[in-house]
């Protein structure tokens, strides 16, 4: 099955999403299509509820290093950073956002193995912004609501 990206304002989105508790070959099989559909698409990250399925399972790839994040927490954050983000769900929407400038994360991997990542920059910024999707939390949400109507206004006119 090919995975296809959920655009904005589908509501598996704001979703909360269920917890993993299994780790089997469908588990793997399907971090490894998530990463195909970001690729395909230039992203960088990806979570779950982006291709339809509402689980703590998301997708970061940076500087060909991949990060399997299955029921994160941050356990940490420090300092702030400030750029610019996108999201694979809002097709040419940009704005600049304030995140932590380091996080720590607690995870699983697609095996079910504990992980740990401590990361800066655009690495902890990846990371925030799929973990926030986990919570239903989308890039709009930090704009202003004057930009946030705007941007719902042009995607809505953008489907018809
Ligand atoms: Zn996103």
């Amino acid at each position: 099955m090919r995975l296809r990206i959920v655009e904005f304002p589908d509501p598996v989105l704001r979703k909360p999403t269920q917890p993993v508790t299994v780790f089997d070959s469908s588990l793997k099989t399907f971090v490894d299509e998530m990463t195909i559909v970001m690729k395909d698409d230039d992203g960088v990250g990806i979570a779950a509820p982006q291709v339809g399925v509402s689980k703590k399972i998301a997708v970061v790839c940076v500087d060909d290093v991949r990060y399997v994040l299955v029921n994160p927490r941050i356990v940490a954050a420090e300092g702030e950073q400030g750029g610019e983000e996108g999201c694979l769900s809002f097709p040419g929407i940009f704005g600049e956002i304030k995140r932590a400038a380091h996080v720590v994360v607690e995870c699983q991997d697609e095996t079910g193995a504990p992980r740990r990542y401590e990361a800066d920059g655009f690495t902890a910024r990846a990371f925030q912004h799929e973990i926030e999707h986990l919570e239903g939390k989308l890039l709009i949400d930090h704009f202003s609501p004057i930009k946030r109507e705007m941007i719902r206004k042009k995607l809505l006119k953008n489907r018809s």
